[in-house]
């Protein structure tokens, strides 16, 4: 479908912005994926309520082919205040997601935040070391603008948002695709067919469960602690290293791994007080005998403590906060799906999730790409293999530079964070930013 076509499909109201932002998208698409004949199926049933889920859902219920033969099969999305999944979501993450559902970025932004599309976003993002003196006190060295440079991108490089806002967002903003949504866990792949409107149905994998359509599952070698809450302002204002409209991620050394810090502009309408949200990340080999609950209770000090430092308190933390332990997938390749399935969530996860701020991308894109190899009779676990390997590579390096040269990212930070930065943080930034 050429790019004037994709859009007469799109609303009213379009500008030249949005118009860039869907051709890049398309762009990016038609690189990735070929038409190799008509679909091998008739319909599509969907097991999942997460990013992917709904991208791929909702791409392929604005096809000519799967539209009215796609149902979705998961629980109602519960909104609670706990930040229970990830937050900062990359303004290119946004693109995928406007361009899966059919939307413009405000309209995504309005319906994830409340606001418009200036507010909770960042322009620009710095980092430094962070370490604790004798008397508790943080200090933090020398930061640098690793994206953004001074005066900041004209691009929204991250949006803050509670994970389950954006995907009810998603779902308010899908309403009227016609999608047929069946509100319980989905249990097998024999039920799930019956489920279909068609009588050669693809069987969509997007859940937290693997073996729901029988693949193996496999055991994880890494695992990724984390603790994340959205912060207020204290009465005298941010502080320094912390910048208005600016991300700062602040790392700190500790027993050979870095610690990775995260504090980004954030809104959510449940938590109308909160206009920051800070968040640690840890990843550990599983062997390495960690212990969950101290690692957690240290990394829940050092939220709240640079938080203190940085001008935030949380906001009801015995609500909002959420710490979690969350298994790490391999870093390269998965295997193919089995026929007349689609195991879309394994294709699109890779690496460690949590201290990179791309799960949501890899799931707004994996979704996006494999709803238009489906619609084009392509290989759909080859296309998002393929496309999100870049993304897996810089998880990569970041996973080697925070756990096995912890020691020379530290000093190197220390000397010249644009230079610590500059591959892949900063080279990578059209995979951080909207593309307009
Ligand atoms: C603490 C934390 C912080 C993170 N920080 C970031 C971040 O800053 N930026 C970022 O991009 N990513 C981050 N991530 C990762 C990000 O949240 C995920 O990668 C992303 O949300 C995954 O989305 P998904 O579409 O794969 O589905 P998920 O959000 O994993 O959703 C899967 C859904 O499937 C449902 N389900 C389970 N079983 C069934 C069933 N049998 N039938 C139907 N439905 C079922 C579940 O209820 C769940 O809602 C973070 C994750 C965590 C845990």
């Amino acid at each position: 479908m050429s790019i004037d076509q994709t859009m007469g499909r799109m609303p009213i109201g379009f500008q030249s912005v949005d118009r860039v932002r869907e051709t890049v998208t398309r762009r990016i698409i038609d690189k990735n994926t070929r038409r190799v004949g008509a679909p091998d199926y008739d319909s599509v049933v969907v097991a999942g309520n997460g990013i992917g889920a709904l991208s791929f859902a909702a791409r392929m219920a604005r096809s000519d082919e799967f539209a009215g033969k796609v149902t979705i099969v998961a629980p109602p999305i519960e909104e609670t205040r706990k930040l229970i999944n990830g937050v900062s979501l990359r303004g290119r993450a946004a693109d995928y997601i406007s361009s899966a559902i059919g939307c413009t970025h405000t309209q995504l932004v309005q319906a994830i935040t409340d606001y418009g599309s200036g507010k909770p976003a960042c322009y620009r993002q710095t980092s430094s070391m962070a370490a604790q003196g004798r008397d508790g006190s943080w200090n933090f060295s020398r930061i640098g603008a690793w994206q953004g440079g001074h005066g900041g991108s004209d691009r929204p490089i991250v949006y803050g948002a509670r994970n389950s806002r954006v995907t009810g967002g998603m779902w308010d903003l899908m309403a009227d695709l016609g999608i047929r949504h069946i509100e319980e866990k989905a249990e097998s792949a024999e039920r799930m067919r019956a489920m279909a409107n068609g009588t050669r149905p693809l069987l969509v994998n997007a859940t937290t469960n693997p073996r729901l359509l029988g693949a193996e599952a496999t055991t994880p070698v890494r695992m990724v602690l984390a603790v994340q809450v959205p912060f207020m302002v204290k009465p005298g204002g941010i502080a320094y290293p912390l910048q208005s409209s600016s991300a700062y991620a602040p790392l700190i050394r500790r027993n050979g791994i870095i610690d990775v810090g995260y504090f980004t502009p954030f809104a959510d309408p449940l938590s109308p007080r909160s206009t920051w949200y800070g968040i640690f990340a840890r990843v550990v080999d599983v062997g390495s005998g960690f212990d969950k609950d101290e690692e957690l209770a240290i990394m829940t000090d050092e939220l709240f403590g640079v938080g203190d430092a940085l001008g935030l308190e949380p906001d009801d933390p015995d609500e909002t906060l959420a710490r979690a332990l969350v298994p790490a997938a391999g870093f390269w390749g998965a295997p193919a799906s089995a026929p007349g399935t689609l195991e879309l969530k394994r294709a699109y996860s890779g690496g460690a999730p949590c201290f990179y701020a791309d799960g949501m991308i890899s799931a707004a894109l994996g979704g996006l790409l494999a709803a238009e190899a489906v619609m084009k009779g392509d290989d759909a676990d080859r296309v998002v293999r393929r496309a999100l390997r870049p993304l897996r590579w810089h998880n990569y390096i970041w996973w080697v530079e925070t756990t096995r040269i912890a020691v020379v990212a530290d000093a190197l930070m220390r000397l010249n964070v644009n230079l610590a930065m500059a591959y892949p943080h900063t080279a990578g930034m059209r995979l951080w930013a909207a593309s307009a």
